[in-house]
């Protein structure tokens, strides 16, 4: 895929959540520890194109999407969006800002307010935002919700009448009346069924082509991401290990760790479940992390140096980076 204009730009952010401090700790006046659950990532998203998020549970793809849209504080790096550095701005300017960044969350509900129906829930965001005048609300209202598969009589209802599949329609329609030029969707399908599940991924593929939407979609099933994504970025323990365009990722992947996740997703096909060798051994607590590359302690095939060096992310054919010393 060509390179387009950059319209997220990541670069060396960090992310890191204080340990409360046992009464034990203090005494024996020991450092403040910290989780890094972002560690020092770069990357860009281009105009139009989906950026899939992949790795196990815990590695900080969540934390990064809610990093990038200010709901988290970085501790370190940069956040431009546009063209525009949005890491440190405040008040006024970060809501502005904001409104062309919308997530998407797995569990709807969480980002709807019970008591206002799905009409009011929309005229809000239009109203708030000042995305049209007072009288063309309605209409809008109507426009965004018909976008999203949801009909005229499902905006007179509450988010607790529709079903998980309508309500996450809602939920997108929700962050769409923004008009964000951004979509962070953090595991959109997971709590649905899997029925349900792939017409919510055809009408996030729908309107991310209609409306230009850059996204960043993060989920745990590789298919889905697959199906959706251009590019792909493999994270483990809160760096990115690997990125590239999403056939050559799934097809040929380098890292080691992005070639056991790959290859220890559950198939499709039935027949083919029992072959896939599992990521070995645990993943390693993030308040203590290994020396060295990251993944050392579960690699195959850790060399004497990966133990020591962390390996650089390096860029080993146009628009495939990896960090690993293999490729060096
Ligand atoms: Fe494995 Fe070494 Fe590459 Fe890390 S740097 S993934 S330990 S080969």
């Amino acid at each position: 895929m060509e390179a387009g204009k950059k319209i997220v730009e990541v670069r060396n952010l960090c992310t890191e959540f204080p340990i409360k401090k046992e009464f034990s700790d203090i005494l024996a006046r020991r450092p403040e520890k910290s989780v890094k659950a972002v560690n020092d990532v770069s990357f860009d998203v281009y105009e139009g194109e989906s950026l899939g998020l992949v790795g196990e549970s815990g590695c900080g793809k969540s934390t990064l999407a809610k990093t990038i849209v200010r709901l988290c504080e970085a501790k370190a790096g940069t956040i431009k969006i546009n063209g525009r550095d949005i890491t440190n701005l405040q008040g006024k300017n970060l809501r502005a800002v904001r409104k062309s960044m919308q997530m998407i969350f797995q569990d709807p509900y969480s980002s709807l307010n019970p008591r206002m129906t799905v009409y009011e829930t929309i005229a809000e965001i239009l109203k708030v935002h000042k995305i049209v005048s007072v009288h063309e609300i309605p209409d809008k209202v109507n426009e965004i919700l018909a976008m999203c598969g949801l009909n005229k009589e499902m905006a007179e209802r509450y988010p607790g009448e529709f079903s998980g599949g309508q309500r996450q329609r809602v939920g997108i329609a929700r962050a769409l009346a923004a008009g964000p030029s951004v979509i962070l969707a953090d595991e959109p399908v997971s709590a649905l069924d899997v029925s349900i599940q792939a017409q919510i991924i055809n009408l996030l593929k729908k309107l991310q082509k209609e409306l230009h939407l850059t996204m960043i979609f993060i989920s745990h099933d590789l298919h889905v991401v697959r199906y959706i994504s251009q590019r792909t970025a493999a994270m483990y323990l809160g760096k990115i290990v690997e990125i590239g365009s999403t056939e050559v990722l799934f097809t040929d992947p380098l890292h080691p760790y992005t070639g056991i996740l790959i290859h220890a997703s559950p198939k499709i096909d039935p027949t083919q479940r029992e072959r896939s060798p599992a990521i070995q051994g645990e993943v390693p607590s993030p308040i203590d992390l290994p020396k060295g590359c990251l993944f050392h302690p579960r690699c195959p095939r850790c060399m004497e140096k990966c133990k020591n060096k962390i390996p650089e992310m390096k860029e080993i054919k146009e628009g495939h980076l990896i960090a690993c010393h293999l490729y060096e």
